[in-house]
């Protein structure tokens, strides 16, 4: 079921998109060794209490999960996403990935980047790169006519063709009034396969890829999601607007 949004709503998610940046930037700027997680969120936490805005993530419960506990869910070296913001603090050589999504007058935002902490290996560098790129591709894929395999398809070949794996269970997602709206969008798929893309769709698209093997388990907590075999990952997200003049980028500060 899509839904497809005016200008005047895609604005709105924009304007939610802007706080998301804010935040995720800023405690980006924190990121270094010796910096606890929690320090991260209180940074991002603030800055969207500061903006009017409210936490989708706060309080998520999906599916009998536990409530989730935070603003932000904030996954290092070998999670890939929804880790707890906690007393860990930050080491040379780590990978961090701030994930956020901001309510502000009913419309949702929803966006992750993946910094590194001081200098990290060559092998980590690579991956930030392969999968901030990857994102882009995806995006690229993101336009009237084109189907969420294409944007799969773009994401999938760009991580296997470096060397990297996608997360398969994880998903983007139709963004909207609701932080998840229905549309799922895989980081895999082939070309010219699954839902239709309409202009007005706002998506929030978000490859996952590991250094090492695809598959994932979850940690005791419930909430946290790794990599099984220990090997890095990385997150990049945004949330965009298709429409027919073209992809809209509606968490990039602009
Ligand atoms: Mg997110
Ligand atoms: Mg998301």
């Amino acid at each position: 079921m899509a839904h497809l949004k005016t200008r005047a709503e895609i604005e709105k998610i924009r304007a939610a998109g802007r706080i998301v940046y804010k935040a995720i930037h800023t405690a980006g700027c924190a990121v270094a060794p010796g910096v606890t997680t929690a320090k991260l969120e209180d940074i991002a936490s603030q800055i969207i209490s500061d903006s009017g805005g409210s936490s989708p993530f706060l309080g998520y419960a999906p599916n009998g999960h536990p409530p989730f506990p935070a603003w932000t869910c904030i996954s290092v070296n070998n999670q890939i996403v929804h880790g707890i913001p906690g007393d860990y603090a930050l080491r040379e050589g780590d990978i961090v990935t701030i994930d956020c999504g901001v309510e502000l007058n009913g419309w949702i935002a929803d966006s992750a980047w993946t910094f590194p902490v001081g200098d990290i290996s060559a092998r980590a560098s690579r991956l930030l790169q392969v999968t901030h790129d990857a994102l882009f591709k995806g995006i690229a894929q993101a336009k009237p006519g084109n189907r969420m395999g294409d944007i799969g398809w773009a994401v999938q070949r760009h991580a296997e063709t470096n060397g990297f794996s996608v997360v398969r269970e994880l998903t983007g997602h139709g963004v909207g009034t609701t932080l998840h709206e229905g549309i799922q969008i895989p980081n895999y798929g082939r070309r010219g396969k699954g839902t239709p893309i309409q202009a007005g769709m706002t998506l929030a698209i978000e490859p996952m890829l590991n250094s090492g093997k695809k598959e994932i388990a979850v940690l005791e907590d419930e909430w946290t999601i790794v990599t099984a075999d220990g090997s890095l990952s990385a997150h990049f997200e945004h949330t965009v607007a298709v429409t027919h003049s073209g992809t809209e980028i509606l968490t990039n500060g602009e």
